[in-house]
């Protein structure tokens, strides 16, 4: 093998891979039909047929609804808003507790705090990387209201003992499918298979409309309260004869006609973007398993993965080189994706830094400056570092991620990756 391209060798991939862009020519004929119709939003505040939104928004609901098998789907202007609305909709009180993971994006640890709820982190599978229900369980108290749980990198998170666990303790579950549009578990799609499900559709996900969301569930109930929390509640409760005022501060979580109309188009595409990823990852699996110091995430019994990153585990036990050494070299050897060029290489060492880490956790403070909600818990919460050690270990230690998987690449872009991971491994000795 040729000088690795750290100490100054020649890099595997000089040119950039494709850019991930699967808005096409069909969506602009659909974005063209929202301005002649000249309505780009129909939303009222208030408790009149239009609170329900204008004909592309209905129509990507319907159309939501029916392929996923579920009786409600409530389009929302970003998947954060839609977990905001959950957290409100399911009744959360103040200092109310909410089981989240620190092992994702930082939106669904976030949302318990908007209703000042505590949110409280329990650790991951160290194999599928979700929220693992011993840990759960550990960390249920009788103050605990609602799960929060991820189908992080695009694997839904274990439902069955999940869900058991929830029906035991009265608790509900919320799901955030973000990165799992179209997986599976015992063929029943991810985000359905909670009390609530929520995805995304910003510029990074699976499909997308730029940035939107559609929360999804099969609770009549439930599905008023984030109708009437996505639109104005408290303008609307009134004349909706709508008795139940616990959380109904209304927001302006929307989605305008033109979103709709992409997200319409987008959803048709789904089935085969997915498939794309799967046969991406299955050419690379079947090279980068013969490098002995990676292990390939394993997917769920009954679950069907859609890969939005591909975590591979790395072992410096047998690579007898640090992970992050290993990232850097191979970081050398490639480039950045077309369009994505300020995120740098979409390789990286682990995936975000445990949440409980970051600086609102460690000084417990969200509103104003006295510490609240915590401080007026009357309780105390540890969000010190150690507290989720399998998270911990899998971010600063044994986890690659990256996103090479993506529709667009051809053989000869995954050749380049594969050919960038053999030649760091063959030559680490060089850079021990
Ligand atoms: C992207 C993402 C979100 C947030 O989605 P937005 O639509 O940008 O608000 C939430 N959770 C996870 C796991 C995500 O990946």
């Amino acid at each position: 093998m040729s000088k690795l391209a750290i100490l100054g060798g020649e890099k595997v991939r000089k040119t950039k891979f494709p850019p991930y862009t699967p808005i096409g020519k069909e969506e602009f004929e659909e974005v063209k039909e929202v301005f002649k119709s000249n309505v780009f939003s129909r939303f009222l505040g208030a408790w009149h047929e239009d609170f329900f939104g204008g004909p592309q928004i209905r129509a990507l609901e319907k159309e939501w609804a029916e392929f996923f098998g579920v009786k409600h789907a409530i389009s929302v202007n970003s998947a954060t808003s839609g977990l905001y609305c959950a957290v409100g909709a399911i009744g959360t009180e103040p200092f109310d507790e909410i089981i989240v993971s620190p092992y994702t994006m930082c939106a669904s640890a976030v949302a318990p705090l908007v209703y000042n709820a505590i949110p409280v982190f329990a650790d991951v599978e160290s194999d599928c990387f979700c929220l693992d229900v011993g840990s759960i369980e550990a960390k249920i108290t009788n103050k605990t209201r609602a799960i929060i749980v991820v189908d992080i990198f695009g694997q839904p998170y274990d439902a069955l003992k999940i869900n058991e666990l929830a029906k035991k303790h009265n608790l509900k579950v919320i799901e955030d499918c973000a990165q799992a549009p179209h997986a599976k578990l015992n063929k029943k799609f991810a985000g359905t298979l909670a009390d609530a499900g929520v995805y995304s559709l910003n510029y990074h996900k699976h499909i997308h409309s730029g940035e939107g969301g559609i929360i999804v569930t099969d609770d009549d109930v439930l599905a008023d309260r984030l109708r009437l929390i996505r639109n104005h509640a408290e303008s609307v409760v009134e004349a909706k004869d709508e008795t139940n005022l616990v959380n109904m501060i209304g927001f302006n979580y929307r989605m305008t006609e033109m979103e709709a109309a992409i997200a319409r188009h987008q959803l048709r595409k789904l089935p085969s973007l997915v498939e794309e990823r799967r046969k991406n990852i299955q050419y690379l699996e079947n090279e980068l398993a013969k490098i002995p110091c990676l292990t390939m995430p394993r997917v769920r019994g009954g679950a069907e993965h859609v890969y939005y990153a591909h975590a591979i585990k790395f072992d410096r036990q047998i690579a007898r080189i640090h992970r992050d050494r290993f990232v850097e070299a191979l970081k050398a050897e490639l480039m950045p994706m077309e369009l994505r060029e300020t995120e740098g290489v979409k390789i990286g060492c682990g995936y975000v830094k445990p949440l409980y880490l970051l600086p609102m956790f460690q000084q417990q403070m969200a509103y104003g400056s006295g510490g609240f909600p915590w401080s007026a818990s009357g309780r105390t919460y540890d969000y010190a570092k150690g507290i989720c050690p399998t998270a911990e270990d899998l971010h600063f230690n044994s986890l690659i991620t990256h996103e090479y998987m993506r529709p667009g690449m051809t053989k000869v872009d995954l050749d380049d990756i594969v050919t960038a991971f053999t030649k760091v491994w063959e030559s680490r000795d060089e850079i021990r």
